[in-house]
């Protein structure tokens, strides 16, 4: 296909404001996929994705489109929506010369239509703005279309409005890609350069890379070198997805996105931001590849039963071939026995890990609290990244203490200014800015420590604002803090897991409400047990679980059998309690 007729595109929208049902059908208008194999989210392959409504892994597929009497070839990179995979949003974003920013016509511009905007125009692509949704009663196609063309500097009249349920006006979208979007400029003459923006793990055909040719060609058989590693191999396959993968024997050529697979087994051997060369005819200069992703978000997996751990350390290699931005370390708690401390990129990535390894290895698991990393500057000069709260060293041998602050959007109605506020003071947010997008409408700045939005900042922002609010969040950088470590003592022994690192303010709370909480939830024992919260050596709270009367079956003399499961049920129920 000659470069003037190939758009490559990805489609950016806010969570929910129609991004896989737009991907549905445009496959379904171009005819790449038949009426028969058509079913919702298509692109959306993994079950969690599905059944959650999410999209986790970029896709890529390629379609054809009819505009102008000439046949055009559009290449589509379905990206995620939410804040913790922002990092393949700009990956798949670097592969593309134009984007989609859909809107949801009902709700209008949120937190991450913004961010996603930012990206796109970072990325110097061109955008086509598309309002969706527009079937919906409560639709205000042209309040979001002036949202937009406010945002971007654009003209209303520009952006296209559709409904990707319904399929109304989505051909006006294709037309758009191809008048608008421009075409890319490779060099097929040129030294072949690949950039690899994905890879997914197969058990037959090992790794699939996703790439987007640059210069020159790809072809099977050729013999290509990673520019990052110096690596060779012979290409076993070259491809499309359409949306199954189809290998193309011609090849691919400068412009166009597909697959590469070389037999390599091993993940770690493809690096995601790679450049593919020619053996035989080696280009100079690497493309510019993506900063290595840093996990923001600590927890211990520990299996519940000792015994699984060798099942959960094959689990978390075999899940890392799938996920490289998932980090993880044996680590050993006294409490908890055997387990791994892993590094997610935020809440929703961890939930999906844990979800995906109970489910799709059927392991039975215990997560700590998640927690953030400090950097600790020691007062011998040295300074330690501390990932578990129970590794932060003596407050003696401690000079400074500093937690990652993350620079936070929330976009809210105005009458939840206020509430929103309350929030980011009490979780220690520094205010920014305030502005208005619309006469109704708010966008809030806030620096925001980290640590103070792992837990449950995003639930307690949904419930206020009775869920009309949006947030994004991007890593700003470490500041010094006055952080404290708090240990609990059960019977006067430190439970390493449920150490937790707080502001210093805020310790002697957090302290007393989780003895609290282990006074109810811990069952009791044959004697008096005081539970304890300290800090360093001072106990700044104190309770004590009552020793026990009676053994639950005691009372239970002769009688019926049903009367003694029933009480055994309620223990076993306890003892489920206890556990979480
Ligand atoms: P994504 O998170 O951006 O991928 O959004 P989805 O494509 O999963 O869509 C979110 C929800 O909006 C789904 O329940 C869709 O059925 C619904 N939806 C998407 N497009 C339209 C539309 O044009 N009209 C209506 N009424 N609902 C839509
Ligand atoms: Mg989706």
């Amino acid at each position: 296909m000659d470069q003037s007729r190939i758009r490559n595109f990805s489609i950016v929208a806010h969570i929910d404001h129609g991004k896989s049902t737009l991907a549905d059908r445009i496959l379904q208008i171009t005819e790449t996929v038949t009426e028969r194999e058509m079913r919702d989210q298509l692109l959306d392959s993994m079950d969690i994705e599905r059944e959650r409504g999410i999209t986790i892994k970029a896709q890529a597929v390629r379609v054809l489109w009819d505009f102008e009497g000439e046949t055009y070839q559009l290449n589509l990179i379905d990206t995620p929506g939410h804040v913790d995979f922002t990092y393949e949003v700009s990956r798949s974003l670097a592969a593309c010369e134009g984007a989609l920013l859909v809107v949801d016509a009902a709700q209008g511009v949120e937190a991450q239509t913004v961010a996603n905007a930012h990206l796109a125009v970072d990325n110097d692509l061109e955008i086509v703005s598309v309002v969706n949704k527009i079937d919906l009663p409560a639709a205000d196609p042209d309040g979001a279309a002036a949202e937009i063309a406010d945002l971007l500097g654009d003209d209303p009249a520009q952006v296209v409005r559709i409904s990707a349920k319904s399929g109304i006006n989505v051909d006006q979208v294709l037309d758009a890609i191809c008048a608008r979007l421009p075409a890319p400029t490779g060099d097929r003459s040129a030294a072949p350069r690949a950039l690899v923006f994905d890879s997914v793990y197969d058990q037959y055909r090992g790794v699939i890379a996703f790439v987007r040719i640059v210069d020159g060609a790809f072809k099977r058989g050729q013999r290509i070198r990673s520019m990052a590693t110096g690596q060779s191999w012979d290409v076993e396959e070259v491809g499309v997805f359409s949306p199954q993968m189809r290998p193309v024997a011609e090849g691919l050529e400068a412009g166009e996105v597909g697959f590469i697979i070389t037999g390599v087994k091993d993940v770690s051997e493809i690096r995601v931001g790679d450049t593919f060369t020619d053996e035989a005819n080696q280009a100079v200069e690497a493309l510019p590849g993506y900063q290595d992703v840093k996990p923001m978000v600590f927890a211990g997996l520990f299996p519940t039963d000792g015994e699984d751990y060798g099942d959960l350390r094959d689990a978390l290699a075999k899940l890392k071939l799938n996920d490289a931005s998932l980090i993880y370390e044996p680590e050993t708690s006294q409490a908890l026995g055997f387990g791994f401390r892993c590094g997610f990129l935020g809440l929703l990535h961890m939930e999906v890990v844990r979800e995906r390894l109970e489910r799709e290895f059927d392991l039975d698991l215990l997560a700590t609290t998640p927690n953030v990393a400090y950097e600790v500057s020691l007062t011998s000069g040295e300074t330690v990244a501390v990932r578990n709260p129970s590794d932060l060293p003596d407050a003696g041998k401690i000079a400074e203490v500093r937690e990652p602050y993350v620079k936070a959007a929330i976009i809210v109605p105005k009458e939840y200014v206020g509430t929103v506020m309350e929030l980011c003071n009490d979780r220690r947010g520094i205010y920014g800015r305030m502005d208005y997008l619309t006469p109704t409408r708010v966008s809030l700045a806030y620096d925001i420590p980290l640590g103070e939005i792992v837990l449950d900042f995003y639930d307690q922002l949904k419930s206020r604002t009775k869920g009309y609010a949006s947030f994004d969040y991007e890593l700003d950088a470490y500041r010094v803090s006055n952080l404290a470590k708090v240990d609990v003592l059960l019977n006067g022994e430190i439970v390493d897991a449920l150490s937790l690192i707080a502001h210093r303010d805020k310790a002697y709370g957090a302290g007393r409400a989780l003895v609290e909480r282990l006074r109810e939830l811990i069952p009791r024992q044959m004697f008096d047990v005081p539970v304890q919260a300290a800090i360093g050596s001072r106990v700044i709270a104190r309770e004590t679980i009552k020793a026990r009367r009676k053994d639950v079956l005691s009372k239970c003399y002769g009688g019926d059998i049903s009367r003694k499961r029933k009480l055994l049920e309620k223990q076993k129920k306890g003892k489920k309690r206890m556990k979480q």
